[in-house]
């Protein structure tokens, strides 16, 4: 069966990241600077035995102008509609932000189903974020570092009930 994923999450967690590792090619840009991102990018991923479509979609911008606020909010709603299943990515080793809680609101308005996702976990700087992520009531959260590589079989087991 084939899927649709979208990754979501405020800018900076590390979500072009992660589909550029799905994915197995510099898709999608990648910039230290939080909102680079700006569109829907799509591709093939391939993860364990599944292979699904992955979309990377853009953050909610922080920056105080409005419409561009408003943009970015809709092109995560965009790309929550045309997934299957979300990929909500916090920063383990930020924690919990009123931004993250906005993420919260609006897959949990939009009843998405969502694998909640601790980014940034390797070495034991992410064990406070991990913990604070149940907070958001979107089920356990899995431990993932998509620059390292690792937890890519938790979000694989996360995603087996699911599809
Ligand atoms: P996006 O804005 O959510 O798409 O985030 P990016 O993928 O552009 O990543 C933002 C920054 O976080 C970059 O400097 C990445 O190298 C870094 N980053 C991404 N994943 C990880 C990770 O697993 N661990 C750490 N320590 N940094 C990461
Ligand atoms: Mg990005």
């Amino acid at each position: 069966m084939s899927f649709t994923l979208a990754i979501v999450g405020r800018p900076n967690v590390g979500k072009s990241t992660l589909f550029n590792r799905l994915v197995g090619k510099k898709l999608a840009l990648v910039d230290d600077q939080p909102g680079v991102t700006r569109d829907l990018r799509e591709g093939q991923a391939r993860l364990g035995d599944l292979r699904f479509t992955v979309i990377d979609s853009a953050g909610l911008e922080e920056a105080t102008d409005d419409s561009l606020q408003g943009r970015m909010r809709r092109l995560t709603e965009r790309a929550v509609e045309m997934a299957d299943v979300c990929l909500f990515m916090i920063d383990a080793r930020v924690g919990i932000t009123p931004t993250d809680q906005v993420f919260a609101d609006i897959l949990r308005r939009k009843n998405a189903n969502v694998i909640l996702a601790a980014n940034k976990s390797e070495g034991r700087a992410g064990e406070g974020g991990y913990l604070e992520a149940y907070s958001l009531g979107l089920g356990e959260p899995i431990r993932l570092s998509a620059e390292h590589g690792e937890g890519m079989n938790e979000l694989l087991y996360a995603l087996y009930p699911i599809v």
